[in-house]
């Protein structure tokens, strides 16, 4: 794989220059498609993030700081142009590094331009109000940058979370240092590159690969960082805002859920069943906005779960490059965690199950999507977040049996709702506990213009949509007495 890389993997891009880390040292990148060697990915530890962290002050202070909207609008936009002319290779790499069939890979490539597109366009569209006051006086508000923000980036999506993230920030003439995950970073590596063809100036953007509790500990608690988004897991979410609240930073939280989907004895089930089966096990269920619970009415559960079953028969996991529904979890660490949450229902019964192929290598990260039905909302795989491709069946009765039944985890990402009643979509749509919600289809593409985040445990701040512009920015009132 190395070969096809245009760029060396083993650097950090630190105020424009690509270099090693301070102590020199390098991680294995791993193939999780077959356990081989892919890269080596630079060790960055605090000293790295100190370099990155002047650089991106530096740039504030010179010729990215001194930038207009429309100018840097126009350099996103570029690298958006650019994306797309890459987004083969970009796909290649990012399917041999998180183990992505290549059509997801690709899906993600495109959604990475569709972010650079997206805050370019919208770079020099966000202004401040004025606003009535007492007599005398003028006021009015502006938005500012929030001068250098931290991005702590997980393994799943690492193409898409970057393009939400790091566009926004840059939209709004943030600077930003970039902490890719230990797992999968060489996509970020590959952005950043194309970052500096599309003119991005030196320290705009500045990544430090490395391990979490070293360059990620180190970029969380720094106290030249003035904000942070990190996506990833609870615990480490929670360190990071301890570690942010020492320098009192604000963070933007992404942490994924325990989504439902909530089919009722009047839905459209040809329209529904291929949403509740992908919706589980799109990037082998390592998608922070999994369905990986599906309620269902009474009158319609049977039903659902023979052609849930079925499609789950249908399911072939293998390498990435087989370009199948399913290819392997991010690492064999990923599929102990997994491997031992199937464990857990042993208690239960399994409607239906996928399959590895034969090819697929015996040091490939492989698990089988699993499908379990009549799961109590209270056995464990029913509340915690799995972060594989299982999914299970929860039959209910009533309406307010679903609803407090969708509502009963510590999360609170995303909900979808399968109903031809129309009242019924809007009782429901008030009432669930989630950042989005969904009638009669899940994901709505996921589309780079919906404001995206979570309440309770799935986290706090919005991502996606001009909204982001508002959380990538801070609020200045001004106000003047002229008499
Ligand atoms: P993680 O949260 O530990 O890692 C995510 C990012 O945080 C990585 O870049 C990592 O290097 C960094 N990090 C780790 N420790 C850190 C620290 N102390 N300070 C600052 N940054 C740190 O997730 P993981 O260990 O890769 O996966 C574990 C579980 O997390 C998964 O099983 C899954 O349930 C969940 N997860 C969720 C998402 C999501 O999109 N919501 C993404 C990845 C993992």
């Amino acid at each position: 794989m190395t070969h096809a890389l245009w760029f060396d993997p083993s650097l950090c891009l630190v105020g424009g220059s690509w270099v090693p880390a301070a102590n020199g040292e390098t991680l294995a990148l791993i193939n999780p498609s077959d356990g081989s060697n892919l890269a080596r990915i630079a060790r960055g530890t605090a000293p790295d993030v100190d370099r990155a962290v002047s650089a991106a002050q530096d740039a504030l202070q010179g010729d990215w700081g001194a930038m207009t909207a429309v100018e840097r609008g126009r350099i996103l936009t570029r690298l958006g142009q650019i994306v797309l002319d890459r987004v083969d290779d970009l796909a290649a790499i990012e399917a041999a590094d998180v183990g992505k069939p290549l059509t997801q890979a690709r899906a993600d490539a495109v959604a990475l331009a569709r972010y650079c597109e997206f805050y370019g366009g919208a770079a020099d569209k966000v202004m401040g109000e004025t606003i009535p006051y007492l007599d005398g006086y003028t006021v009015y508000t502006l938005r500012e940058p929030h001068g250098v923000t931290g991005h702590i980036v997980p393994w799943n999506y690492p193409m898409q979370i970057i393009g939400r993230s790091v566009g926004a920030a840059l939209a709004m003439g943030n600077a930003c240092v970039l902490k890719p995950a230990e797992e999968a970073c060489l996509t970020a590596l590959a952005f950043a590159h194309l970052a500096q063809e599309a003119g991005l100036p030196p320290g705009a953007l500045n990544v430090i690969p490395g391990l979490g509790a070293e360059a990620g500990a180190a970029l969380s608690a720094h106290p030249g960082i003035h904000h942070i988004s990190f996506t990833g897991s609870v615990a480490t979410g929670a360190l990071v805002q301890a570690a942010a609240a020492q320098n009192v930073v604000p963070v933007t939280l992404e942490l994924g859920g325990k989504s439902p989907q909530l089919v009722f004895d009047d839905a459209d089930l040809n329209a529904a069943l291929p949403f509740l089966v992908n919706a589980g096990i799109q990037n082998a269920g390592q998608t922070c906005s999994a369905s990986s619970r599906v309620l269902v009415q009474r009158g319609v559960y049977e039903a659902v779960r023979d052609a849930m079953a079925a499609a789950y028969r249908d399911l072939s996991v293998g390498p990435a490059a087989d370009d199948l529904r399913l290819g392997p979890l991010i690492s064999t660490r990923q599929k102990d965690i997994v491997d031992a949450f199937l464990a857990k229902g042993a208690d239960l019964t399994i409607a239906g199950q996928g399959h590895v192929v034969a090819s697929a290598p015996d040091t490939g990260a492989y698990v089988t999507p699993t499908l379990f039905a009549d799961v109590p909302p209270d056995h464990q795989l029913a509340r915690d977040e799995i972060f594989g491709p299982v999914q299970v069946l929860i039959p209910f009765e009533t309406e307010e049996e679903a609803s407090a039944i969708a509502n009963a985890t510590d999360y609170g990402l995303v909900a979808s709702i399968w109903t031809r009643d129309g009242a019924r979509q809007m009782r429901l749509a008030k009432k669930l506990r989630a950042g989005q919600v969904f009638i009669n289809n899940y994901g709505a593409g996921g589309g780079v213009e919906l404001p995206f985040g979570g309440v309770g445990k799935s986290g706090h701040g919005r991502e996606k949509g001009f909204e982001a512009l508002y959380g990538f920015s801070t609020l200045k009132t001004v106000a003047a007495y002229h008499g």
